[in-house]
């Protein structure tokens, strides 16, 4: 497989970079210390073009690749995570959904805005009750003349509650189905009867929908995620998105490419914190010499060096199969994985090789040690990606 990368994609991998170190690296610790929301930085994004990469231009977006994409996410995440998940959120997850599956209407109101930075979509699946069994969905809409009315609520959702944020596409019950369980025929653990999930757009300011309070997290401090209510909210029947009935397999698509982005996060994460481990080791002395001197220091260099340029290679492989059309859920599944469970380690090692300084936070490996951890959580488990890549093997 060839990895030449475009002179496009190379161009938009150093912008992003020199973005990275000139505008995020200078203010990760103070957005992370405040728990603030990066407004500036998103908005730097959106005249950059990067809020929209991979969406037609006649909208705005960039009509770029998902290769594209994915090299400007791991760029974002090897220097601060909340940054790069509030982008990959806001694409992969949030608008990912109306570029696929909306009307020519539902483009044209939404599209331009949300490819402009100027508001952020957010992706509504996970519920109080239906995280890895996400077919459990209890949220309910019901046609009322031309008007869907929902109840229910979901859980951990990324990018609702900003100042700028525009809409969340959600998963909601529609109805019964005809036919075999929709446990069995969705590949979800959930039992009872049929039921017909269908996606739906919800507008911020929508009378009967409230963002709640933002959750104090481990990490991604400077990212929004936040559960979301909804008591008689009234949005227009033209709001349903793509075939009603056809949610949650669109969602489960949606999943598909949003770990390819989650696996660049997760080798963006590495690398960021294999930079700051090399550089800090060889200032460090002891003994009498840089600490880059002794083999066990090496060792952990070494190795987790290794371990990056393999995982950055099969998440771009994941893109590429995207691109051309292939399936590439095992592959996608495979790469979000490995990288979870590699940022996790290499952050550690990081810690590890800046000793006391590495648990002191001006030192951003300790950022990204508690940042790393949620990469082997959300967009489905660890284990949720051995049970799909399992299934993609025939077992
Ligand atoms: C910061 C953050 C941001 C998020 N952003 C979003 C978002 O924008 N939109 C959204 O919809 N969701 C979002 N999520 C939700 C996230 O995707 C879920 O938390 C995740 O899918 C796991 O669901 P759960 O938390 O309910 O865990 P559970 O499903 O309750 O899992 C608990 C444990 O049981 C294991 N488990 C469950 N089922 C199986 C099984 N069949 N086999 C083996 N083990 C199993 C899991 O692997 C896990 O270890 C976010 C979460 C966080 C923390």
């Amino acid at each position: 497989m060839d990895f030449q990368l475009s002179d496009e994609q190379r161009l938009l991998r150093d912008t992003v970079r020199e973005f990275a170190r000139a505008e995020i690296a200078p203010v990760a610790e103070e957005l992370d210390r405040t728990k603030s929301f990066p407004y500036e930085l998103v908005a730097r994004m959106g005249e950059l073009g990067l809020m929209g990469i991979p969406f037609e231009e006649e909208y705005g977006g960039g009509g770029a690749d998902t290769l594209a994409y994915t090299l400007c996410v791991e760029e974002l995440a090897r220097v601060d995570s909340s940054v790069s998940i509030t982008l990959a959120a806001h694409t992969s997850l949030g608008t990912m959904p109306i570029h696929l599956w909306g009307s020519d209407e539902q483009k044209s109101e939404w599209l331009p805005a949300l490819c402009r930075g100027e508001r952020l979509a957010a992706f509504g699946l996970t519920e109080p009750e239906a995280g890895s069994d996400a077919g459990a969905t209890r949220t309910r809409a019901r046609l009322d003349g031309d008007e869907w009315v929902i109840d229910g609520s979901k859980q951990f959702i990324t990018n609702a509650g900003t100042e700028i944020s525009g809409c969340v596409t959600i998963t909601a019950v529609t109805g019964q189905e005809e036919g075999a369980s929709t446990a069995a025929r969705l590949g979800s653990a959930s039992q009872g009867g049929p039921r017909e999930i269908s996606n739906i757009i919800v507008p911020n300011g929508t009378p009967g929908y409230e963002p709640g309070e933002p959750y104090r997290k481990m990490g991604w401090n400077a990212s929004d995620t936040r559960p979301l209510q909804f008591s008689e909210c009234r949005v227009p029947a033209q709001n349903l998105l793509g075939r009603r009935g056809e949610g949650f397999k669109n969602f489960l698509h949606i999943l598909d490419g949003g770990r390819i982005g989650v696996a660049a996060m997760g080798v963006g994460l590495a690398q960021g914190a294999l930079d700051e481990a090399v550089s800090y080791a060889k200032e460090r002395r002891a003994f009498g010499q840089p600490i880059s001197k002794f083999q066990a220091i090496q060792a952990k260099i070494a190795d987790i060096s290794a371990q990056i340029e393999a995982a950055r290679l099969l998440t771009y492989r994941a893109a590429l199969e995207k691109d051309r059309g292939e399936s590439f859920t095992l592959t996608a599944a495979q790469a979000k994985l490995i990288t979870g469970r590699l940022a996790v380690r290499a952050t550690e090692e990081a810690v590890q090789i800046h000793g006391g300084y590495g648990y002191i936070e001006e030192y951003p490996v300790c950022r990204f040690y508690r940042d790393a951890k949620i990469l082997t959580i959300g967009e489905g488990t660890d284990e949720i990606q051995q049970l799909v890549i399992a299934r993609q093997l025939g077992c």
